[in-house]
């Protein structure tokens, strides 16, 4: 038997403020101050598709992993959850390098915008670059999705999110000020920031190293000192 292709159509795109992969938490809900707004497309932008969703508090995103579809994948990767020294098998993973390049995430419906240019969903808890397309949206249903006797393998537990984070007086103001146009934005940095998107080799390691990275339109810059991140910019 061969292996046969099916095409599938994106019926919306993901707006998220992460517009690099650097920082994006490794899974949904880690962060669930990290606010995605899902456009819906022609001829899904109606809002028979999303009639009676809102009563479910919860949703599931099946998308493309856009930026990584022409890199290929390999059979064995390194899970950053082991440090990036051992080798398992694409499929014990949640490797975005994957055959047909598909992900799924279980993420919070906040609301549903319904404006003339059609439907929006607001979700929290996203770990999706802006621009994500997303392929299909299914309900969460707890009496199944739930497994309670479940065994995570090597991620049994909720990645260690303990490093502490504080800005400087100037990048302070900044972030407040920002504010306004991006609710939570202060407690969305220290919490990305409290997962240390660093490499893993160095978790818990000072280095010289300056930091950055792009969240929403802004450019936030850290320093890791002593175990601790300090925002030295928000700009
Ligand atoms: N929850 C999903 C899953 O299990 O299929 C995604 C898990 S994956 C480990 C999460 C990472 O995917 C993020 O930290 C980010 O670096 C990366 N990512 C998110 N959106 C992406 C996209 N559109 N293309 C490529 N990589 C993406």
């Amino acid at each position: 038997m061969t292996n046969k292709e099916y095409s599938v159509q994106t019926i919306g795109v993901l707006h998220s403020p992460f517009k690099e992969k650097f920082a994006i938490p490794r899974q949904p809900r880690l962060v669930k101050e990290a606010v995605g707004h899902l456009q819906m497309l022609e001829p899904f932008n109606h809002e028979d598709f999303v009639r009676d969703l809102a009563q479910f508090s919860h949703l599931w995103l099946l998308f493309m992993f856009h930026q990584n579809l022409e890199k290929g994948y390999t059979p064995t990767i390194r899970p950053p959850r082991l440090g990036g020294n051992k080798k398992v098998g694409v499929f014990a993973s949640r490797s975005t390098y994957r055959p047909n390049g598909i992900g799924m995430s279980a993420v919070e419906l906040l609301d549903i915008e319904k404006t003339p240019k059609g439907i929006t969903l607001v979700l929290g808890g996203v770990d999706l670059l802006d621009q994500t397309p997303i392929i299909d949206i299914k309900p969460y249903i707890p009496y199944s999705d739930i497994i309670t006797e479940a065994n995570g393998g090597f991620a049994d537990e909720a990645p260690d999110a303990q490093m502490t984070v504080s800005f400087t007086a100037d990048a302070l103001i900044s972030c407040e000020r920002f504010e306004a146009q991006y609710p939570q934005l202060k407690v969305l940095i220290e919490k990305l920031l409290a997962q240390d998107p660093r490499p893993a080799y160095k978790k818990k390691r000072d280095d010289k190293q300056s930091y950055g990275v792009r969240l929403y339109n802004l450019n936030v810059s850290w320093d890791v000192i002593g175990g601790h991140s300090v925002v030295t910019g928000v700009n």
